[in-house]
């Protein structure tokens, strides 16, 4: 769905959106998303630029960190969001952008497509690092065995040979 200049002119436009599994392209991200995602939004025009207010909500599956076991994630992301037009660029390269301003992003002169919003912003909301679950014992080094589901010959061994290295606390047993 294009949100476009001629419309948002005219009058706030009030989104309440589902994009299934697929729809959504996340350009490479290492998780898929495995329910519907829900959005409700309001796009509106401050000065020159389009703010974007909502809420979104889906499912994503990803790989552990540990152990490459799946898991699901909720994600829900409350959005307040400014694009500015892109032919501003070149002239806002020219001033000093002030550090809040990082952030700001850009939409094309055809308007700004809602759906790369919503996939950036699934995006975004990914936490940094995903553990199934706090305790989760992670795959052998030596052997690649997954040691949540059963433990392997080495990695006693491991422990010992590793007795006196700094990260033999992290090892385990
Ligand atoms: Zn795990
Ligand atoms: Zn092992």
């Amino acid at each position: 769905m294009l949100i476009t200049l001629e419309e948002l002119q005219l009058h706030r436009i009030s989104v309440s959106k589902t994009y299934p599994a697929g729809a959504l392209d996340y350009r490479g991200a290492e998780f898929r998303q495995v329910g519907d995602l829900k959005l409700e939004a309001v796009a509106e025009l401050v000065g020159v630029e389009i703010r974007v207010r909502g809420h979104l909500g889906t499912v994503v599956e990803c790989a552990c960190d540990r152990c490459l076991g799946a898991v699901v994630i909720p994600v829900e992301s409350d959005l307040d969001l400014f694009y500015r037009p892109m032919r501003e660029i070149a002239r806002e390269e020219e001033i000093e952008i002030a550090e809040d301003e990082l952030e700001v992003a850009f939409y094309p002169e055809e308007g700004l497509e809602l759906a790369d919003v919503v996939s950036e912003q699934v995006i975004l909301s990914m936490p940094m690092k995903v553990v199934c679950r706090p305790d989760c014992r992670g795959l052998c080094p030596a052997c690649g065995t997954n040691r949540n589901l059963e433990p392997c010959n080495c990695s006693k061994q491991t422990s010992e040979t590793r007795g006196s290295s700094p990260f033999s606390s992290l090892l385990g047993s």
